[in-house]
Order: C-alpha cells, then structure tokens, then sequence
C-alpha cells in the first residue's frame, strides 16, 4: 500500500479506489483515523484548541450536573455499587468536577465506580491527570463497561462528534444521499459533494413528515448515534440507571444542513483540513431517542439554560460570590451566563434524559 502523508490523501485514495463515501464515513475518518484523525493527534480544548465546551466555560456546570448525579442516586435508593460512566469525557474536567460537588453527599464516592469512554489517547492522557486522584477505568465501546450494578451516565458533547449521514431532496421528488467526491480529475482533484442515489436501508430515516420537504432540502439522519443511545437504553432498562445527555442540537427534527468544521475557534470548510478541523452536526433529539421510549422512561429535550436554572445553578453562583474576590465574582458570572443565556449557549443547547421505568423506585429526574 502506498505510504501516505496526510487524511486528505488518504481520503482521496479511498474515493478514486470506491467511489464517493457518504458524510458518515467521511467524517469517522477526520475524527478518528488511527493515524490522522483529529482526536487521536490532540487535545482540541481551551483557548489555544479548537472549541470551548460547557465545563471547560464554568466550574459551575459539573457542579450542577454532580448534584443532580447525587439526586439521582438516592433516588435509586442509594445502591451500594453504580457505574458513573461519562461519554466523551474531553479533557475529564467534567468527571472532576461532579466527584467534587459529589463529596458531601455520603455514601456515593463509595458507590461510585468511574468508567469513561474514549477514543483519543490524548484526551485519556489528560484525562488521566485531571482524575488522579480516582480509580478510572477507560473503555473504547460499552460492550466492556461492567453490567451488574446500576449505571448513571453522563455526555456533554458527545453524540455531536459520532457520525451522521446527509441527504437531499432532488427536482424529481426523489431524496438523494450526499456524499463526498472527487472535483474532476488527476492528482489535484480536490474534495467536493456529489449526490448518489439513496440506499434502501437509508429511506426509512427520512420521518414522513419531511419527505414531501421542498427542493434543495437537507435532512441529517445519525443511524450511528441512534445505534449508541439504544444500547445505552438497554443497559439503563436491564442494569436499573439513569442517563443525561446535553448537546447542541434541535429538540424536535427538522430540516437544514448543520454540519461544521471548527478550528482555532473560527469555522472552517467541512471539506478542508481533513483530521485537523473538528466536525460535528447538530444533535437531531427527537430522532436520536426514537422508539427508546417503550425501553426506559424518556424526558426532554429541554434547553440547557432553562435546565440549569431548574437545578439551581443561579443561587449556587450567588453562594460562591460571596466566598470570593470582586474580580472572581465577575468572571463567574460571565460563565454562568454564557451556559445559561438564550442568545449563548443556553437555549441552542438541549438536555435529555432517560430512566429506568421499571426500577425498584420511580425516579422523578430534576429539570424536567
Ligand atoms: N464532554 C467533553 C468533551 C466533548 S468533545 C466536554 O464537554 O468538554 C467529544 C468527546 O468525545 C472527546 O472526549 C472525544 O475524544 C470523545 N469521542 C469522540 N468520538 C468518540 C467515540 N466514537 N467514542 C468515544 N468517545 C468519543
């Protein structure tokens, strides 16, 4: 096999050697080729990285989200054991700061088994120095997560990074899938969108309501993330639990074509700087729990700022102002708005839940 340089080549080859590949594929290659793929190279957060996510804004955010965990969890009766698994864990200041705010509440450090889940080496490195001071252990997929305890499950974007699929409505009345191709040909073709016919097994993702949608028009389908959130709900169904899911993204589906690149916190062409752009789509909420309702108990999506409010995030920034500075006091407040505010993060952001329905006890989640 010829020895390549970068993603782009790689790409590139597969295209002239298998034709177009869809959005999805396209996309697992940028984020996860083992070798370019961008969250094996890097850790994307903080100002010299590529985004800015929620815990990495405000302290206040895993704060909150570790005493709705605590909620939760003595909600379930306070079990001895439980897995607290956390998806896409980033740089693991989440994990941190829900163990942190989770200190008072007795008996749930015990019980708190911590697993997380992911797939950049870099981030497990970062990981791994942000909870030193816990018993972690790492898993690639849920099939190795431990199934004999209760689970409680937590993904701050998350489901945005998985992979989805791109379709589009055609003049004919037919709803085509887009893909990526090659721009004329030779060495220097470069990427572009082609559309290929749709597959069969594609067709039932379109929901009914929107095939009759004008043309031109675009609608994501995320099979992959769907796959991930029922298996999360056979677990919560079978081990007893509860999951949180925050994430950019609409509450109900619809149509319109969200797919981004980031990097250096400007965006980016999606089909440039392949493996060194970060790629995502909007979370489709309605789509992504579809049918998991006969599984688990299922809430939301509700936006974020609304959430956090209902949680108490307010009164929490008041009682941490007045243990600290003037100037500290100022920079916490600009956080918490930049989590909470509608024309911020607060309202673009979505929070769903799922619960066990036939668990010991009934839990009645807070925020929802
Ligand atoms: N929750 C963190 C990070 C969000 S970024 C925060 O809020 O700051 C997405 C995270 O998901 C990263 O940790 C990334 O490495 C991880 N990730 C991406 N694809 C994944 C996959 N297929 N399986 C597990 N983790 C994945």
């Amino acid at each position: 096999m010829a020895a390549f340089h970068d993603l782009e080549q790689v790409i590139k080859a597969s295209i002239r050697q298998n034709g177009p590949m869809d959005v999805g594929s396209y996309m697992s290659l940028c984020l996860s080729h083992p070798e370019y793929g961008y969250y094996m190279k890097k850790d994307p957060f903080g100002k010299s990285g590529d985004f800015v996510t929620a815990p990495e804004v405000s302290q206040l955010f895993g704060e909150m989200l570790g005493a709705w965990c605590a909620d939760i969890w003595m909600q379930m009766g306070a079990p001895e054991r439980f897995m607290f698994l956390e998806c896409g864990p980033g740089r693991g200041t989440l994990m941190a700061d829900m163990m942190r705010s989770t200190r008072m509440a007795k008996g749930f450090h015990a019980a708190a088994e911590l697993h997380l889940l992911e797939i950049s080496p870099a981030l497990k490195a970062k990981q791994k120095e942000t909870l030193a001071d816990y018993k972690v252990e790492w898993h690639a997929g849920l099939d190795t997560v431990p199934d004999d305890a209760p689970m409680i499950v937590i993904g701050n974007e998350f489901f945005d990074a998985l992979p989805f699929r791109s379709f589009q409505k055609q003049s004919d009345g037919q709803w085509a899938e887009r893909v990526v191709a090659l721009e004329g040909g030779g060495e220097q073709a470069g990427l572009c969108f082609g559309l290929c016919p749709l597959g069969v097994e594609m067709e039932g993702y379109i929901p009914f309501h929107l095939k009759g949608a004008q043309a031109g028009s675009i609608f994501e389908a995320a099979p992959v993330r769907q796959n991930v959130m029922r298996q999360i709900a056979e677990r919560i169904k079978s081990q007893n639990g509860a999951a949180l899911f925050l994430d950019y993204g609409h509450a109900q589906s619809g149509l319109g074509d969200s797919f981004q690149a980031l990097k250096g916190h400007k965006y980016v062409d999606v089909l440039k700087f392949c493996g060194d752009a970060d790629l995502t789509s909007h979370v489709d909420f309605e789509g992504l729990v579809q049918g998991l309702d006969r599984l688990v108990d299922v809430r939301g999506a509700v936006e974020q700022g609304a959430f956090l409010c209902a949680l108490g995030i307010e009164v929490r920034m008041q009682m941490l102002a007045q243990k600290i500075s003037e100037q500290e006091a100022f920079a916490l407040q600009k956080g918490l708005q930049r989590l909470i505010a509608s024309d911020q993060m607060g309202a673009l952001f979505k929070v769903v839940y799922m619960g066990a329905l036939d668990g010991h006890r009934k839990i009645e989640p807070c925020g929802f």
